[in-house]
This record gives C-alpha cells, sequence and structure tokens, in this order.
C-alpha cells in the first residue's frame, strides 16, 4: 500500500530559532532552517473504504500549528515514542478532531509504553482521571503499545530504542522506520530494521549529548542499517541545513519541516 510520510517538525526540544540565541542558524532566512518540534505524519488511502487514514507520531508543543499546516482535518490514532515535553505536550489539542472521531467511530487510540501511559495520566490529569469532569476533554483512549498495532490494515511495530537510559519507543510502518531521540540501538533492533527502505533516524549536533546521537553517530547507523535514503531529524540550531547537507552523503540528508516522502506500508 503506498503511503505518505510527512514531516511535521524536525527541531529539536528547544525547537529552532532557539529563543534568546541569534547565531547563524536561528537567524537564517533559509525556510528549512525553521524547525518546529519532532512529529510525522503517515497518511493512506483506505481501500476498503476510499477515505484517508491519518496516523500521528508524538503531538508536541506545537501540534497544532503542524496540524493545520499539514491540513490534518482527522486522526486515526497516535503513536507515542516517550513522555518529554516536546513529544508529547500537544496532546490536548486533539480536542476539535477528537470530538468529529468520537461521533463517528469513537475515541482516537492513543499508543503508549507503560511508563509513558503513567507520564500522560499524570500531565493530562484532567483528562485521563477516572475522577475528570472537564467536560471538553479529548475524546481519547490509552492503549498499551505491543509489538504490532495494526491502524486500518496498517501495521506498526514498535522498535525499542536507547534515549539516555530510558528505553524508548521507534517504530517500523511497511519499509520505512521511525527513530527518533535515540543514543543507542540494540542489536535485536537492528535486527527488526533488515530491509527499510526509508530511514528516519535522530541526528541532534556534532558535539556529543548523553541522550542523544550525534550526527556521526547517526551517519554510521544509517550506513550500517543501509536504507535505501535516510532522514535526519530532531535537529538542533549547531546544524545548518545547507551547510551540512553539503558534507553528507547523496542518501543520507537532513530533513525538514513539510518535507513528503512517499513509503510503501
Ligand atoms: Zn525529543
Ligand atoms: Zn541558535
Ligand atoms: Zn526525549
Amino acid at each position: 500500500m503506498q503511503a505518505t510520510l510527512t514531516f511535521l517538525g524536525t527541531g529539536t526540544s528547544m525547537g529552532v530559532p532557539t529563543l534568546g540565541c541569534a547565531c547563524a542558524v536561528c537567524t537564517s532566512t533559509d525556510p528549512r532552517d525553521c524547525r518546529l518540534r519532532p512529529s510525522v505524519l503517515v497518511s493512506w488511502n483506505d481501500p476498503e473504504t476510499q477515505s484517508q487514514r491519518t496516523v500521528v507520531i508524538d503531538t508536541g508543543p506545537d501540534f497544532r500549528e503542524q496540524a493545520l499546516r499539514a491540513g490534518i482535518a482527522h486522526v486515526d490514532a497516535v503513536f507515542y515514542t516517550h513522555a518529554h515535553a516536546d513529544h508529547v505536550l500537544g496532546m490536548d489539542d486533539l480536542r476539535p478532531v477528537s470530538f468529529t472521531a468520537a461521533k463517528k467511530s469513537g475515541p482516537i487510540p492513543l499508543y503508549a509504553s507503560l511508563d509513558t501511559i503513567a507520564i500522560l495520566m499524570r500531565i493530562f490529569d484532567y483528562t485521563f482521571s477516572p475522577d475528570a469532569t472537564y467536560i471538553n476533554r479529548a475524546r481519547v483512549e490509552l492503549k498499551s503499545l505491543a509489538a504490532h498495532t495494526s491502524v486500518h490494515g496498517a501495521d506498526f511495530m514498535r522498535i525499542p530504542v536507547m534515549h539516555g537510559d530510558l528505553e524508548i519507543s521507534g517504530f517500523r510502518f511497511g519499509s520505512a522506520a521511525y527513530l527518533t531521540d535515540v543514543s543507542a540501538i540494540p542489536e535485536p533492533s537492528l535486527e527488526l530494521l533488515k530491509g527499510v527502505d526509508v530511514l528516519v533516524l535522530s541526528a541532534l549536533r556534532h558535539k556529543p549529548h548523553p541522550s542523544h546521537a550525534t550526527l556521526e553517530q547517526a551517519l554510521e547507523w544509517a550506513r550500517k542499517i543501509g536504507a535505501r535514503q535516510t532522514w535526519f531529524t530532531h535537529i538542533s540550531h549547531d546544524l545548518g541545513h545547507q551547510e551540512t547537507n553539503r558534507t553528507l552523503p547523496e542518501n543520507a540528508r537532513l530533513a525538514w519541516d513539510g518535507l513528503s516522502v512517499p513509503v510503501t506500508l
């Protein structure tokens, strides 16, 4: 099944431009140097119902703006990589689409690991608490993430990766994979990535960081995994779009907000 992978945001947790910074990348006029918080959209046409299916991976603090830009009118499911602010804080902005979804097909499923679910329940207590009385709360349902999850016939496989000391979730869907906030990829997870055609990896900057891969480390994984095309995301203001891409091989590039690539589910 043909699908489209759209980068809703390719920035690191602070976004680019970074508040209070006047560096060359933060003041760049190249729109590809403007990076909202990291998130992707997977969309495809459901052959059974002839309707557009939409899956979002992470809803960060910029989700509303990203959804408006991408023309997202409904969401079939959300997958969460982990519960850091830059990946979850936009959950509440699902409300308008969740009201429509609830009427048609029920609450929007939010798939996450149990530790991520526990944090989401704490942050959005007014939504998830059994005692929640807030009438306009998002019509969403937290669901424990299994090794495989099917969304209207498309399989999303969990790929465990390390983010510092934290085990978080990456995802493989068909011939594409999305791994963000990665500092190490365990050997069994590398096995799960065999045959990937389009690979997305986080690559923060050149300088080492305790819980994020450097661009050099991400490039090494890209070579090892051997996807036809690798796109880097979760990029800090240390990496200018054009100047960095000039140093990279043709099949490994910095992604940018709004980039859409075809993938096969
Ligand atoms: Zn992050
Ligand atoms: Zn800067
Ligand atoms: Zn993180």
